[in-house]
Formats: structure tokens, sequence, C-alpha cells
């Protein structure tokens, strides 16, 4: 079955198309068929199409809202100049799938899109002011687009930390805060960190409860989750995703009173300073040059600069404190496993976030380290590391069409 997996930003919208059934899960031979973004949606948007094996496109037109950048891209998908394997019209889509970033505690699972679901989502707005409306403006535009008997469903960012117990999503604030508000941590990026969990338990056949391990989404934005038994115990962003590991842009773990600093001495609103702390800190507040950690180290091998030497340096600081943390928390965990743009392809980040770790028994082997280059699944630990270290390339569309599948046919999920 063809799934349509849908990510829309407040001016993006990604998609891709992607075979699957439950046969195809089993044994992973599901697989993505062209994938495509629209950027700079409401003015001159900026197109890239693609079709695995085959035609890459880019353009330019006027697509005044996420309507009209989907109505765009189901006139291509559907052309004969895209030629996607088993696409000609619309109804050789069996579903779409949306990537729901902010589910609060309302959503534990993926769901089918109703009325309901809708009005879940709108509720969970005050919390994810830009994220939740930018998804509901995808499931709008696909429903009139699509019509409303194709099936939708919405896989959420937060529903795999729904797991979390109550001492690790509490803040140390008045419970009330908590109770009136639900102020607490919720995490992100939960689609990768089970995904990656996921490949780990399937790599080493184990059964789901045996999975204990550390998953680092290290990309522009960046988390670490502590998986216990097969579930989120503990992860690093929090009500919003500022919280944790430095970032491209943001600062991460801060204390709080550096806003109210900046709001007294430096005369700017509070609305400028968290800004200033999702904006332009991180990686390129550091290093004032750039959030793109491969400009940063081309720029530490080529000029020697200080400060995105310490950018580096502190971004790998960040990480091992996680990684400490979190094993502490567990009691021990089995593997620590690498993803997203950074995890997956920098040699040189995996090597000093995990330098200097024997003492918690985790040891990198450099060689297999920079062997893991090429979007492959591999260990990349030494024999006798305690801790075992995995580069696992993440795939949040295939889990999504994967859970919208589910979904649509309720079927058992298997994470
Ligand atoms: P993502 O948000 O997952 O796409 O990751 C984006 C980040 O990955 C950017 O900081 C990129 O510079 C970084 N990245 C991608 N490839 C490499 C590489 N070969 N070495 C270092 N960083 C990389």
């Amino acid at each position: 079955m063809n799934i349509f997996v849908l990510n829309c930003g407040s001016s993006s919208l990604k998609w891709q198309i992607i075979d699957t059934d439950l046969e195809m899960i089993k044994d992973d031979s599901d697989k993505m068929l062209a994938k495509g973004l629209v950027e700079r949606v409401g003015s001159q948007s900026l197109i890239t199409y693609e079709v695995v094996g085959g035609k890459k496109v880019k353009m330019t037109e006027a697509l005044r809202d996420h309507k009209a950048a989907l109505n765009h891209v189901i006139k291509w998908i559907t052309s004969a100049e895209a030629k996607i394997p088993g696409i000609n019209d619309l109804s050789d889509i069996a579903a779409v799938g949306h990537r729901g970033v902010h589910g609060a505690e309302r959503f534990k699972r993926s769901a089918k899109i109703d009325k309901e679901v809708i009005a879940g989502i709108e509720d969970c707005i005050p919390l994810a002011p830009l994220h939740n409306p930018a998804n509901l403006k995808g499931i709008y535009a696909a429903q009139e687009i699509f019509g409303p008997s194709l099936p939708q469903a919405v896989v959420f960012d937060t529903s795999f930390h729904s797991t979390m117990p109550e001492e690790t999503y509490l803040y140390a604030v008045p419970y009330q805060l908590y109770r009136r508000f639900k102020i607490r941590k919720y995490g992100f990026h939960g689609t990768s960190h089970r995904f990656i969990a996921y490949r780990y338990r399937k790599l080493n056949d184990l059964e789901r409860d045996q999975v204990n391990v550390i998953t680092l989404h290290l990309g522009n934005g960046c988390s670490a989750c502590a998986v216990k038994n097969g579930q989120s115990l503990d992860t690093s962003m929090g009500l919003t995703p500022l919280e944790g590991l430095m970032m491209g842009t943001r600062s991460g773990d801060i204390d709080p009173t550096v806003i109210e600093f900046l709001v007294h001495n430096e005369g700017i609103s509070v609305e400028e300073a968290f800004n200033l702390l999702n904006k332009r800190s991180g990686l390129l507040g550091i290093s004032g040059l750039t959030n793109d950690m491969r400009e940063l180290i081309d720029e530490e091998r080529e000029h020697q600069d200080r400060r995105a030497t310490l950018a580096i340096d502190m971004f790998c600081n960040r990480v091992k404190k996680y990684i400490g943390a979190y094993i502490a928390e567990m009691n021990g965990a089995d593997a620590i496993c690498f993803t997203g743009g950074i995890g997956e392809n920098s040699v040189e980040i995996r090597k000093r976030a995990c330098q200097d770790l024997e003492a918690l028994g985790i040891k990198i082997d450099i060689k297999l380290n920079e062997q893991a280059v090429c979007g492959k699944e591999m260990k990349i630990s030494t024999e006798d590391s305690k801790v075992a270290i995995y580069v696992i390339p993440t795939n949040e569309e295939l889990l999504i069409a994967r859970d919208t599948l589910r979904v649509v046919l309720n079927a058992p999920r298997v994470w």
C-alpha cells in the first residue's frame, strides 16, 4: 500500500511516498518511492522533488499556502513526468500519515484522524504555538485534496516519551503548575528515538523489554533518550525543544536567570531573549560562525579557529554529561546509538563524544568509527567495550508510514 507521509512546518512541506504492508514490515522490505520538499510556502516557493532511482527536479513557483503547496505536489506525483512506480492517480494512495509535533498528555499513541483528534491537536496549541497549527494546516489541506474518505493518521513526536515516570517528567516547581497548566517535560524526536531503539532490537534479536540503550539524535536539533526495558525513561528535551543538549542554534540547558538578566541588562523583551536562546545560541552562538557542524569541523581543521573548537568541545561535553547521567539513571546501559545528521555522519564528533569514557565501560573503535559514514547500521565499539556503540541512521518517515498503516488497518503496533 502506498502511504503518503506529510511533514508540515510553518512555511515548509516535506513529503514521501512509502510502499508498505504488514508483510513488508516484517522483513523490512518496505521502501520509499519518492520524496520532496517545498520551502518558503507563502511566497516564491523553492521546490525539490525526487523519484528514487530516477528524476530529481527543482523549480520555483508562488504557492500561497499549504493547500496550494500540497496541490502542487499531488499534480506532480500523478503526472506522467514523475513516473513513480505504482502511482498513476490519487486512488493509488491508500492513506496519509502526518508528522505531529506536540501531542501533550493526550496522545500516547499514533491516532487515526477524526474530528476529536483534530480538536485534541488544537487543544495542544498553547504548548506548541508554532508547530501544531502547521500540522493542522497539513491535515486540513490533505482532507480537502484527498477527500474525506481517505484515511489519515497522525504520529506524534512526543508519544514515545509518554512512558516517562513522574519523577523524570516533572520540573521541581510548584506542583500546582503541573496541575493547572500541564507544565512538564514532554520530550521530542520521539519517532526517531523509537525507530533507533527498534532497529537496535532487530539487529540484536531481542524482545522489546530487553532493550536498554541511550539513543542520541544529533542533528540541527539534538536530544538524548534513556530507553529502559524498551520504553522512554527520560529524555533531554523538555516542555519545548529548547532544553537539553547544545544544538545548532539552541542553547540547551541553561539557568533561567539568564533570561531575567538579559531582560534587565540588555533591554530586550522576554520574547527576544527566548529568540536569542532558540535561534542565535548553540553552535552558532559560541562559534560566531555557523550552526552547521560540518563547517565548524572544517574551520577547526583548516584554520584552527579557536571558537569553532570551543563550540565543538562544548557540544561533545554536553553529550558526555547526558550519557553519564542516563547510565546512572538506568543503572547501566547496553549500548549508545548515534543518529541524526551529525550522529550518522560525523566521525569526529562520535570520537570526541565517546573519548575518555572508559570509566563507564565505553570504548570506541577508531577504525570502525571511520568506516561508519555511508548511511549503514554499524557497531563501532571495541570488542571489550562493556557498553556497545552503534551508528543507526534514523528514518522517521518510515515509522510514520508503518504506524499509519497499522492505525488504518487497526493492526497492533510492534513497537
Ligand atoms: P539534521 O538536522 O539531522 O539534518 O542534521 C544537520 C546537521 O548534521 C548539520 O549540523 C550538518 O552539518 C551535520 N552534518 C551532516 N553531515 C555531516 C558530516 N559529514 N560531518 C559533520 N556534520 C555533518
